[in-house]
């Protein structure tokens, strides 16, 4: 029977925050070190940490070479594509041998210690492996998400200064081919920063136009290099591991900055405590099991729990390429039956998707290996977590995180002691984390349970948290630390409220990020693409409640040339145009999904756009204290836009 939160958990979660240095040093056995660290939490910089100082350790021989030994010949990376049609299964060994030639590879590039190496890849093995050799040689990659297009990604080849790009003629999605390559060398064009070379990974899906002396064939490289041996080259724990771009307030996206010691003791306490909890009663671990998570390496789910987390475990790992519906809505229920999944993880709206087929294909599979499903990355309602329940007869546990925390901040840890999962609650803070709900405008903590705050974490911040803002420690700090008056706590951005048992519920983002499907977007990214278009003089996109993708951008636009509007056909060529743009320079990810013309938009006298106004009126909902908009009429303007369609 599953209760409330117990004092088992509670206990835990205690020691974690006043023990901290006794209790992070026993979960730091779960992972090897080539040589002790020297303290377990160096705060003396707050809110700069360094977890495990002075231990020598790598990412790689953890996920890697430390099972070789016992689970050699055991499934590592099982890689299926519903695109290209093909399914292969790497064991450690096999896994060890591919990383390793990518290693020789990267090394023979020049890629040194502490290189960057830009990742842009779709959902083949090779990602893994280039993410694995990164690893093993001290590099530093950075993935940007495949969806991403020229824009996106110029700006985060700016930033990282990659010495070399890995990536690949195409990806595929619903048997479409998408071209890689071109994107990739107009964002090369784009940028300051011009990478040395470009590693690409030819799958036979789109013709390449090779630059001589750059670009160079990851086949034929990797021929040369099919007996190299590669040892890992062990690193300090606070080493940067990698850095992953993620969407704020402004329109420059932030390079999360992640350390290795302390991720890889976060991971692995994670998938112990959290994600591979054993059957009631039962103390074993998860190793040779089969973990799947249906994320994307492009993102920080897929970082920690398709590549990292389940190989640290000595798990195997499902990598899918493909939508969760082709052939037929039954496919990951297939691969759970087939690879005996025992945890998977995916986000709420493919499970919406899932929904609107019909419910056999949820009977088609014995799905009796799987222990849970988890969901994450943006709100799980109600309905959505009930269906999914009800349908495979497993628990469902939602969490909570944002990819700057690297692994869940609320949820439930069935692995220290079994607890219910309430409803629309991802769950409670986890051990290392002190959550709070506090005041916006005051800073003051607010005990009142069920009352509506900012859900903020107290500092030192467990393993595994971001280090730093890539080369930016000041917006690390001025952006997440000192963003509340008269406190220096991490500000999740996110309101939030904790009910009389401890359990917190999330309700939407305090600041202009939007988080469509599960993927979250600036929504000053988005309004930047859309001022470079010629006729835009002026634009707002906000988020909007979606029942499928959870929110979707909208943007209202002033025309510089009015007289373009006049006719329907001119207006719907003008939006055509719009979400072109979009698509062209950040990715089809971020088209809005309507472009409203409207005369002018509503502001504060100050200047300030009201997008949340916008927002309220575009959900139907009262758009709130109006008392500083300076034409009331650019409100009206907004009711019609959206009344006209
Ligand atoms: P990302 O950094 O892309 O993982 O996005 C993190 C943001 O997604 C959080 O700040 C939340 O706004 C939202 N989010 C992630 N997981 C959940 C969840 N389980 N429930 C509600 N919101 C979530």
């Amino acid at each position: 029977m599953r209760t409330p939160i117990g004092t088992a958990y509670r206990e835990f979660h205690r020691r974690s925050l006043e023990d901290r240095d006794a209790f992070w040093a026993e979960q730091a056995r779960l992972v090897d070190w080539h040589a002790p660290f020297a303290s377990v939490c160096d705060a003396s910089r707050s809110p700069f940490l360094n977890w495990f100082a002075g231990g020598m350790t790598n990412l790689c021989h953890n996920a890697v070479d430390r099972h070789l030994a016992a689970r050699g010949a055991q499934p590592a990376l099982i890689h299926v594509s519903t695109e290209t049609g093909s399914e292969r299964t790497w064991t450690y060994t096999e896994l060890h041998a591919e990383v390793q030639r990518m290693a020789a590879v990267l090394l023979a590039l020049g890629v040194g210690q502490g290189d960057r190496v830009l990742i842009y890849m779709p959902m083949i093995p090779e990602a893994a492996f280039a993410m694995l050799a990164c690893a093993r040689i001290g590099a530093i990659h950075s993935v940007v998400f495949g969806g991403f297009a020229s824009v996106s990604l110029a700006n985060r080849i700016d930033d990282a200064e990659p010495k070399v790009v890995v990536s690949a003629d195409a990806g595929s999605r619903a048997g479409k081919v998408l071209a890689y390559k071109p994107l990739l060398d107009e964002a090369i064009a784009r940028a300051a920063h011009k990478p040395a070379r470009v590693l690409l990974v030819d799958r036979g899906l789109a013709p390449m136009t090779m630059v001589a002396g750059r670009d160079e064939l990851h086949a034929a490289w990797r021929e040369q290099h099919l007996e190299t041996v590669v040892p890992c080259t062990w690193v300090d724990s606070t080493h940067p591991s990698y850095t992953l771009y993620t969407s704020g307030t402004t329109g420059r996206p932030k390079g999360v900055q992640r350390d290795t010691g302390g991720y890889a003791v976060a991971l692995a306490a994670s998938m112990k405590h959290i994600f591979c909890a054993p059957q009631e009663g039962a103390q074993r671990s998860p190793a040779g099991e089969t973990f799947f998570s249906t994320s994307d390496i492009g993102w920080v789910v897929g970082h920690s729990y398709i590549v990292y987390g389940p190989l640290i475990a000595g798990m195997a790992t499902i990598m899918y390429e493909g939508l969760p519906i082709r052939p037929d809505a039954a496919i990951w229920w297939r691969l759970v039956e087939q690879y005996k999944v025992t945890a998977m993880f995916t986000a709420p709206t493919a499970i919406r998707v899932l929904k609107k087929q019909d419910p056999k294909f949820l009977r088609q599979h014995d799905l009796s290996s799987l222990r849970a499903l988890f969901l994450a990355g943006e709100p799980l309602d109600e309905p959505t977590a009930t269906w999914i329940g009800e349908a495979i007869g497993k628990p469902i546990i939602d969490n909570y995180w944002q990819t700057e925390s690297g692994w869940p901040i609320l949820t439930i840890a069935n692995g220290i002691e079994q607890a219910a999962s309430k409803l629309g609650s991802p769950g409670v803070p986890m051990y290392g984390y002190d959550v709070k709900i506090i005041d916006e405008s005051t800073g003051r903590d607010i005990e009142t349970p069920n009352t509506k705050g900012v859900v903020v974490i107290e500092g030192p911040t467990p393993p595994g948290f971001m280090q730093t803002v890539w080369r930016d420690d000041a917006r690390f700090v001025e952006t997440y630390w000192k963003s509340i008056p008269g406190r220096t706590v991490y500000n999740t951005f996110d309101w939030g409220i904790r009910d009389a048992d401890g359990y917190f519920f999330i309700l939407g983002r305090t600041d202009d990020v939007i988080n469509v499907a599960g993927h979250r977007l600036g929504t000053r990214e988005i309004e930047e693409s859309i001022s470079s278009h010629p006729n835009v003089a002026e634009v707002a996109v906000v988020g909007v409640g979606d029942a499928l993708k959870g929110q979707v951008a909208m943007a209202f636009v002033v025309a510089r040339d009015a007289s373009a509007l006049g006719e329907a056909p001119a207006r719907l060529r003008l939006e055509g145009d719009i979400m072109k743009t979009v698509d062209t320079q950040l990715g089809a990810l971020a088209r809005p999904s309507r472009v409203f013309f409207v005369n002018a938009l509503p502001k504060t006298r100050s200047g300030k756009l009201l997008r949340r106004a916008i927002q309220a009126i575009c959900e139907h909902r009262d758009p709130g204290d109006l008392t500083t908009i300076e034409d009331p009429t650019a409100l009206q303007g907004v009711r019609d836009a959206i009344g006209a369609t």
